[in-house]
């Protein structure tokens, strides 16, 4: 009898994190603050997608597209690719209806002009109102000390069939350098070297900082600290989410 009624319990639980309204979630942090792993995390606890405007930039360079072929060498750089570039992308991704009770933002906005649009789209400014969330963006910064994010880029390999992360260090996987959900041969990404990943983290202190103050001056932004376990930074993660209630456009 208890278990049945534990059961439905659970059941309910399920179905409030997979049908309720969650709004725009923003992952910010420097590179390495595990907001990829996080973010892939809230996507399997609430059925809502993942929009890592770094993984969308790959995918356009691989497909040398007119966007990838301009954002390759900067990439390559560790520099930011120039705003404008990144709107009409994200603005694509953004209207599609999987995003209708939410989405997790992945390395978007990184600079204070992003955010500022960003809150402009969902707000309705750029047409196509009525097909949008109806939320302004939740943020939740992850904090990390700068010798650990180097640790944590430098070991990263990545599973280039179904993207799961990996770390030889903390998240090893079960046999070395191999993908454990499919055996396919693990990659590290062509900007985690020491040289490239220092320019990164410059360019986080200079242009994605600003968001960080953007956000808390409209008092949407809650700080977890990033540098526990995994699993320890998901419970924070999942915690502020299920305390959150998404902000309306409108402020009603
Ligand atoms: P990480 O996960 O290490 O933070 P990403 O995969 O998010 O890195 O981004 C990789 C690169 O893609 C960045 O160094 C930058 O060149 C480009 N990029 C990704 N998102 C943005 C963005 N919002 N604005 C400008 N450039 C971006
Ligand atoms: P980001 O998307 O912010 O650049 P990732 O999620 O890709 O960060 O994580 C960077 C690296 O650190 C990956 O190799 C990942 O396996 C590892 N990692 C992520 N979170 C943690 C954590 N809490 N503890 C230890 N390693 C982690």
């Amino acid at each position: 009898m208890r278990e049945s009624e534990d059961q439905v319990a659970v059941t309910a639980d399920r179905f409030m994190e997979t049908s309720q309204s969650i709004g725009p979630i923003v992952l910010l942090g420097p590179p390495g603050a595990g907001k990829g792993t996080q973010a892939k995390r809230i996507t399997e606890r609430y059925a809502i997608p993942q929009i890592s405007t770094g993984d969308l930039l790959r995918e356009n360079v691989r497909n040398g597209t007119a966007l990838g072929l301009k954002a390759k060498d900067i990439m390559a750089r560790g520099e930011l690719v120039p705003d404008e570039l990144l709107y009409d992308m994200v603005a694509e991704r953004l209207r599609r209806p999987d995003c209708e009770r939410g989405c997790i933002l992945d390395g978007f906005p990184r600079t204070a002009a992003q955010a500022a649009w960003l809150d402009a789209f969902l707000e309705g400014g750029h047409s196509d109102k009525s097909k949008r969330g109806k939320w302004l963006p939740f943020v939740i910064s992850m904090d990390v000390d700068y010798n650990l994010l180097l640790l944590r880029l430098t070991g990263r390999r990545t599973c280039p069939t179904c993207e799961r992360i990996y770390n030889v260090h903390f998240q090893p996987p079960r046999v070395d350098e191999v993908c454990d959900l499919d055996g396919i041969k693990l990659v590290t990404r062509n900007d985690d070297r020491e040289e490239v990943i220092r320019e990164r983290l410059q360019a986080y202190e200079r242009q994605t900082r600003p968001v960080a103050e953007y956000y808390q001056q409209k008092g949407r932004l809650v700080s977890v600290d990033g540098m526990g376990s995994a699993d320890q930074v998901t419970e924070h993660v999942f915690r502020e989410i299920a305390n959150h209630s998404p902000a309306k456009v409108g402020g009603c």
